[in-house]
């Protein structure tokens, strides 16, 4: 089997899945059968306050009556906890990430007083080691961010010079080699005291150890890819091409969403849609 082209889905078991994931999954499933690669399915389940097995379980479901197959096994993150730790810690080792205690109150107060309004991305840097220790023996809850300053001064000139392959589109046309600047996103959160790690470092650990070549994923993840290109070169791990797609917009025009309680894959099934009239529906006919 070809190793050149290896994609993957990565839902993340927070609810039922809706057309929009169902768009997702054939985008990068089509791409994988086109270039005769791989297609792997990832249970991003790090966050257990808000995972919840029935809703993996559904995933499976609902992602094989749509049509969709995928390697064996599924790697599901609340499994490898011990990979990101690992990565947290070569971060750590090396001054790039450090302890951020303020609350997600005190950052949205921060936020409104900010002179350049609330938009603008959090570099607060660490505390005082006295303050902190204070802290840390009051039992105050904290999380690791990474350091934009401190991976600046790591990486020098090549901090500038971080580059991406766009191979679809970003948000507004977006495409070919991008220039990261990750230090739009700030000083992002890699890992919290009750979820061990969060989203970027995960994705860009799995991608690594999974041999993902191409990500595919809504054009809504495109500034991800600034912030995850700079883990990426930190932790020393190759990097992916990208192909973000266009989301797929409901009758009002606006994307899908679970907040605003889209109809499921499961509803749609429950009113008699087969899997093909779905397929063609979202422009994937045999
Ligand atoms: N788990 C993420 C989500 O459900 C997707 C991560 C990715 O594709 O990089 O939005």
């Amino acid at each position: 089997m070809s190793a050149s082209f290896v994609t993957r889905f990565a839902p993340s078991p927070t609810g039922f899945l809706h057309r929009g994931h169902a768009f997702s999954a054939l985008t990068a499933f089509a791409f994988a059968r086109r270039k005769r690669g791989r297609f792997l399915l990832r249970i991003e389940d790090i966050d257990a306050t808000r995972c919840r097995p029935e809703f993996e379980a559904a995933i499976l479901e609902d992602l094989a009556w749509l049509g969709l197959e995928w390697e064996q096994p599924v790697r599901r993150q609340s499994e490898h906890m011990a990979d990101y730790e690992a990565a947290l810690e070569t971060l750590r080792a090396r001054g790039l990430i450090y302890r951020c205690f303020r609350t997600r109150k005190d950052l949205a107060e921060a936020a409104l007083s900010a002179p350049h309004g609330p938009a603008e991305p959090f570099t607060g840097g660490p505390i005082h080691p006295n303050e902190e220790d204070r802290w840390l023996d009051e039992g105050k809850s904290f999380a690791w961010r990474l350091s934009i300053a401190a991976a600046r001064e790591a990486l020098g000139p090549a901090f500038h010079h971080l580059t991406f392959r766009e191979e679809g589109e970003g948000p507004t046309g977006q495409h070919g080699k991008i220039t990261a600047r990750p230090e739009l996103a700030g000083d992002v959160v890699l890992a919290r005291k009750d979820v061990g790690v969060a989203y970027h470092l995960a994705v860009v650990v799995d991608d690594a150890l999974q041999g993902v070549t191409h990500v595919v994923r809504g054009a809504d993840l495109f500034e991800a890819a600034h912030t995850q290109r700079l883990l990426q070169a930190l932790l020393d791990l190759p990097t992916q091409a990208y192909r973000h797609h266009r989301l797929l917009l409901d009758a009002g025009g606006r994307r899908f969403a679970k907040r605003d309680k889209a109809e499921t894959l499961r509803d749609i099934r429950e009113r008699g849609v087969t899997a093909e009239q779905l397929r063609a529906e979202l422009g994937f006919a045999e």
